[in-house]
């Protein structure tokens, strides 16, 4: 298959690319590098500079040769930083979403899978089925709900076969060559990491008195490897269904205060934290039931356990204790 990769500079979308081209699939990965980094494009992809709410280069791009599919992965991602700066996150996100949706239509490309989120739904005790309640709780969650909702229209009306592929938290790397390098960060496994690393003081935990076990909120943590299986997995599926929303994740929920416990082990660091105030646009837990994506997939992750998605992030970490070596040159 031809694919586009919007987004492909990321973190999830340079990984889902290399797996792309190890699967035989030609690439082209098209990025602002806003925030991706061009080290981690891999070199047999053709690279596009170009913005996704830019109509007239993204024609450009998708008017040069004729696609199978786009992945879209291109978005803004910090939930706490869009309840602060929501216009961005409506811009970037959906604007951007539906420039790109609308030039896909445009110029006939027949599917699509699109990176959702966990943050579409209300925050549940038990696992989350696709057909639970959807209720965002920060503006970044309710710009995927608003595209998926998008997306629905351009399958009925342009025939656009499309995934709502919506991940839980993404984790892991694919050492020593990619890995998690957002800026700034603001997950929490990577920061962890950092302070394993001496970079920062201290790890903060935002909140310690929801209703959960320990009072810290429960999230999934999904191996960006097992994401990037389902993509491809996706592609294939589009075949046979239509539309496929489905979640990514692994069924099992942990702490805040559990990631910086067995980081501790891994690292060896006593890794500080501070618990501080609830960050705005967090929910208390989110876990994932991924029987969809197994079923209609033919998903199976292969690296479920905290630990080995933890240790695989170290790796990449202990490599590139400074991100990838183009940041140091500027390029942001
Ligand atoms: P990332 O920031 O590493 O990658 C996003 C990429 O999109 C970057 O390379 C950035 O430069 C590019 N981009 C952003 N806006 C653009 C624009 N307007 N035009 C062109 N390029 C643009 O993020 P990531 O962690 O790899 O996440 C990828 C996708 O997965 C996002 O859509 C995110 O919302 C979604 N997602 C991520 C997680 C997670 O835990 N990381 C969880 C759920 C969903
Ligand atoms: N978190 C935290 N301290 C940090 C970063 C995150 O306590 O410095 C918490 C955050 O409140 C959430 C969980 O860790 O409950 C995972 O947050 P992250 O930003 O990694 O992913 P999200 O769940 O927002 O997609």
């Amino acid at each position: 298959m031809r694919v586009f990769v919007a987004g492909g500079a990321g973190y999830i979308g340079s990984i889902v690319t290399q797996r792309l081209l190890d699967a035989g699939h030609q690439v082209t990965v098209y990025d602002s590098l806003v925030k991706g980094h061009r080290q981690a494009v891999p070199l047999e992809a053709q690279f596009v500079l170009g913005d996704i709410l830019d109509r007239p280069t993204l024609d450009a791009a998708l008017g040069a040769e004729p696609y199978d599919a786009i992945i879209h992965f291109a978005a803004f991602i910090e939930a706490g930083l869009s309840m602060q700066q929501p216009g961005t996150f409506f811009r970037n996100n959906v604007a951007g979403s539906m420039t790109l949706i609308e030039a896909a239509a445009a110029h006939g490309v027949k599917k699509l899978v699109f990176s959702s989120s966990a943050g579409v739904y209300a925050s549940k005790d038990t696992p989350l089925v696709e057909d639970d309640p959807i209720g965002p709780v920060s503006v970044y969650g309710h710009t995927k709900r608003m595209i998926e909702e998008t997306l629905v229209w351009y399958h009925r009306i342009h025939g656009l076969r499309f995934a709502a592929l919506r991940y839980f938290n993404a984790a892991g790397a694919t050492p020593p060559v990619r890995g998690e390098a957002h800026h700034p960060e603001t997950h929490l496994i990577p920061l962890v990491l950092q302070v394993a690393l001496n970079q920062r003081p201290r790890v903060l935990i935002f909140g310690d008195d929801y209703p959960t076990s320990d009072g810290t909120c429960i999230r999934d943590y999904i191996h960006v490897l097992d994401l990037s299986a389902a993509h491809i997995l996706a592609l294939r599926a589009l075949d046979e269904y239509p539309v496929l929303i489905c979640n990514l994740g692994n069924g099992a929920g942990y702490s805040v205060k559990e990631v910086i416990d067995t980081a501790r082990q891994i690292t060896g660091h006593s890794i500080p934290a501070k618990v501080v105030d609830r960050r705005r646009g967090d929910g208390p837990v989110l876990v994932a039931d991924a029987s969809r994506a197994k079923a209609l997939l033919g998903w199976v992750p292969q690296i479920p356990e905290l630990r080995d998605i933890i240790a695989s992030s170290w790796a990449w970490h202990q490599a590139h204790p400074k991100g990838y070596d183009s940041d140091e040159q500027g390029d942001k």
